[in-house]
């Protein structure tokens, strides 16, 4: 006698009841099946407050779907016959319950959904419906293109999704994109809205007992985990960003404070990255914050170009591109990351203030990890590829999804412009400008070749200057290549051999 007909399995980051694979669902005859899998918890060494996050929520899912009665296999990791991989889970419990069908939404990574589909079971694959854009419709919106600008993508959603538009479809300010106004500094008067926290209950109690049992060689801190693990709690995470910290999200979006890991920064990539939040709810709530007078058109137009804009756009270009988009080298970069990217022992304070929160939290903004940690690689010539995992492993909203683009593509240009027209590539003075960092440094950032000189400086035009023949040509790098054609030869050699201790250093393991 059939056990079940469809077998439901629901991945870690699939925790929405609208989720594609579960319409329909037959609470008498269908089964929802969950599994904590060692091969997914530590292919890369993920933070263990992500793990925690992940395996709390996915607890915390099938509590609320038991409630509404569904039937609902739950593997523990340390329930003894769990075989440790998804595509053995799937077939263990195919052996069992002996479905007539299996049903699962894609994956949000390429190497999971590639092992699902050569597992040897007969899979029914939905389309992930929380997105707004198919992997089918960005295909057929970057067919014959030769780069692929966000901009041009982000109209099409705003058009499709209609959101902030005149009833003329025109956008709403006259301008689609007010990104100009969101770089201001943060004034010292200023004080961004205590991060709201939220206490783990007892089922994430045991999931971080359980966590810090298994993965202790696992790089981050565990006891500072404060993150909402059900849709109620994320939801009150997103209210209380809409009353705090909307308004001033845009001004201040690109802005960094020295001990202010939030500032007015939502924090809810994760929660909606696993599916505790509704792409289209937020949408709609900003809009109507913006119609509603209580924010202003940067701060809601900015928030929503995250969302609907580079969010699906990131995307899009991974489900496109994948698999040998990972295998992308532009600039020929073999240097390994430095070690202090897992330890935050380095005198360069805008990195260890970066790094550091990181381990603390799991969470940087998207300033941080572009400018700060992602600019440090671009400019010191780290290998993409562990600079992907180092992002991969280190973030909690990080998914193969949208950290290999934004780390392969827009940090380290290693796609070859595909995504950005060009490298996202500063010296010191912009960190200065935008964050308070310099002013608690050992280097000093108006120097650049002496001892105590910025290290981003030095090895700014250093790398301008060894990948000139690639970049130089590129029409958006010209006034760079002109300020270095600009400086004398002598100075031109000093930031070359400052730029070579530096990476000499790195060479031989030592930080600076
Ligand atoms: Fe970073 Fe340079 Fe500023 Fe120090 S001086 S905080 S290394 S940008």
């Amino acid at each position: 006698m059939k056990i079940t007909r469809r077998l439901l399995p629901v991945l870690g980051d699939q925790l929405s009841f609208n989720l594609a694979s579960l319409q329909g669902l037959d609470t008498k005859s269908d089964t929802v099946l969950l599994a904590e899998v060692m091969e997914e918890a530590s292919h890369v060494p993920h933070h263990p407050q992500k793990i925690t996050l992940i395996f709390s929520a996915m607890r915390h899912f099938a509590e609320a779907l038991r409630q509404r009665g569904v039937q609902v296999q739950y593997v523990t990791l340390d329930d003894p016959e769990n075989t440790g991989s998804l595509p053995s889970e799937l077939r263990r419990w195919q052996a069992v319950m002996q479905p007539d069908e299996i049903h699962i939404t894609e994956c949000g990574d390429w190497r999971l959904e590639q092992s699902l589909k050569d597992c040897g079971l007969e899979i029914q694959w939905h389309c992930d419906s929380r997105f707004l854009c198919t992997r089918t419709e960005f295909s057929s919106w970057a067919k014959g293109k030769k780069q692929l600008r966000m901009e041009f993508f982000y109209r099409e959603m705003r058009r499709k999704s209609t959101l902030l538009l005149n009833g003329d479809g025109s956008p709403v300010g006259g301008a689609w994109n007010f990104d100009a106004e969101n770089r201001k500094a943060l004034p010292k008067n200023l004080k961004p809205p205590a991060p709201a926290r939220f206490t783990p209950d007892a089922i994430t109690q045991d999931v971080l007992a359980l966590v810090a049992k298994h993965f202790t060689r696992h790089y981050g801190a565990l006891d500072t985990f404060d993150y909402p693990v059900t849709h109620a709690d994320a939801k009150a995470l997103w209210d209380y960003f809409l009353d705090w910290g909307l308004a001033a999200f845009g001004d201040y979006q690109d802005a960094m404070a020295s001990e202010e890991p939030f500032l007015f920064h939502a924090r809810i990539s994760a929660a909606l990255n696993i599916g505790l939040l509704d792409l289209r709810q937020l949408c709609s709530d900003v809009e109507s914050a913006y119609w509603s007078g209580s924010v202003a058109l940067n701060a809601a137009e900015g928030f929503i170009r995250q969302l609907i804009g580079w969010r699906e756009y990131v995307r899009g270009v991974y489900w496109l591109k994948m698999p040998e988009y990972a295998d992308g080298n532009e600039f020929s970069n073999t240097r390994s990351l430095p070690e202090f990217y897992w330890t935050g022992q380095t005198k360069m304070n805008c990195m260890r203030q970066a790094i550091n929160q990181s381990l603390q939290h799991a969470y940087a903004h998207h300033i941080q990890r572009l400018m700060v940690t992602g600019n440090f690689a671009l400019l010191a010539g780290i290998a993409p590829s562990q600079l992907c995992e180092w992002y991969l492993a280190i973030y909690m909203d990080a998914f193969d999804w949208v950290e290999l683009p934004n780390t392969l593509g827009m940090v380290m240009h290693a796609d070859g412009g595909y995504m950005g027209s060009k490298p996202y590539c500063a010296s010191g003075q912009y960190i200065k400008r935008m964050s308070d960092y310099c002013r608690g440094c050992a280097y000093k950032v108006s120097e650049s070749t002496t001892d105590d000189a910025c290290p981003f400086n030095a090895l700014y035009w250093h790398f301008l200057m060894r990948h000139s023949d690639r970049l130089r040509s590129n029409h958006r790098m010209g006034m760079l290549y002109k300020n270095l054609d600009r400086m004398p030869e002598s100075k031109q050699q000093a930031l070359w051999q400052r730029g070579q201790q530096l990476l000499a250093k790195l060479d031989h393991g030592e930080s600076f």
